[in-house]
């Protein structure tokens, strides 16, 4: 991961990025009595945005042992089984969101919305941390953190208590709802763009986001993100999008 430039990501890239082989491969095999059937190739690893920042970029407060297991081994995984669902249906050609709205509230479509839901979370959430990140905001953020919770103090506060709340796996977020800020958070792959909400900064409180590091205590690692990593130029880029 090292040397790599710091990218913001594009949605349409996780389709493009991601080379859908299985088709291609299930004819190769499936060529009974064809005279001369190339021999099946290993189906492509798709591929993620790359990570903003190197690995060890976060550490101490997220080491590298984490995010390189949570970034190539869970959030790699949410992709190649999405990409397994759409695969040779329509879907495969749509944006990111767009999957992850029509699956949205489908019973039959549970498992590719919640693998098309992760894929975007995470990579949210690797762009609402830097190094260096966190403290308090200046400019438009920090007065609409004033206008909609009274203050930076307060904001801490209930981001923090959602994020600590949130029972089982899920996230907490910063989102705008009708120019005003708000924390919410959503269980499993919940996300706010189903919601009608413009998501801003998220955190993963998954136990795989943190249990290397803090095992149990997820209260100091959300302490970490908010006061170390917390990227607010990210929300700022957000709120302007
Ligand atoms: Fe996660």
């Amino acid at each position: 991961m090292k040397g790599q430039k710091p990218t913001q990501p594009s949605r349409r890239k996780f389709i493009v990025q991601a080379p859908i082989g299985a088709a291609a491969l299930a004819a190769g095999i499936t060529g009974a009595g064809a005279t001369a059937a190339p021999p099946p190739q290993p189906t492509p690893t798709p591929t993620l945005p790359p990570l903003p920042y190197p690995p060890a970029a976060l550490a101490p407060y997220i080491s590298e042992n984490t995010l390189s297991f949570h970034y190539g081994k869970h959030h790699q995984t949410y992709l190649n089984n999405m990409v397994k669902m759409i695969t040779g249906t329509p879907s495969e050609k749509l944006p990111l969101e767009q999957i992850i709205r029509a699956a949205a509230g489908k019973p039959d479509q549970a498992g590719l919305f919640n693998n098309a839901a992760q894929v975007y979370n995470h990579t949210f959430f690797w762009n609402s941390m830097k190094p260096g990140g966190g403290g308090e905001p200046q400019g438009k953020i920090a007065a609409m953190l004033t206008d909609s919770f009274g203050g930076y103090g307060k904001f801490v506060e209930v981001f923090s208590n959602a994020a600590l709340t949130q029972f089982g796996s899920g996230w907490a977020w910063l989102v705008l709802e009708d120019g005003k800020l708000k924390v919410i958070k959503t269980s499993n792959a919940d996300t706010p763009i189903t919601m009608g909400l413009k998501p801003l900064i998220t955190i993963d409180v998954w136990e795989h986001a943190y249990y290397l590091d803090y095992q149990n205590r997820r209260a100091d690692y959300i302490k970490a993100f908010i006061e170390k990593l917390l990227n607010w130029s990210f929300a700022e880029k957000n709120l302007a999008g």
